[in-house]
C-alpha cells in the first residue's frame, strides 16, 4: 500500500502549458509533480523528484477523458499491407 504524505485537489495544482504538467509545493521546496498524459489514463499518484514523498491528486476523470476520444491507449494501426 502507497502511504500519501496528502490529498490534494487538482484545482489547487498549479498547469504548466508548456509541459502539460501539474505541480504543487512540495515540503521539501522542490514540487510534486503529475502529467495531464499520466491524469488522462486514470493515474492519481504525484510524485517529488527531489525526495520521496507521493500525495494523492483528487480529480474526476471524466474531466480529463471528454474530447480526448482519440487518445486511447492502444493503438490498432495494423498495417495491412
Ligand atoms: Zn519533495
Amino acid at each position: 500500500m502507497t502511504v500519501y504524505h496528502d490529498e490534494i485537489e487538482i484545482e489547487d495544482f498549479e498547469y504548466d502549458e508548456e509541459t502539460e504538467t501539474y505541480h504543487y509545493p512540495c515540503p521539501c521546496g522542490d514540487r510534486f509533480e503529475i502529467t495531464k498524459e499520466e491524469l488522462e489514463s486514470g493515474e492519481e499518484e504525484a510524485t517529488c523528484p527531489s525526495c520521496s514523498l507521493i500525495v494523492k491528486v483528487i480529480y474526476d476523470l471524466e474531466d480529463f477523458m471528454q474530447g480526448e476520444e482519440i487518445a486511447a491507449p492502444a493503438k490498432k494501426q495494423l498495417e495491412i499491407a
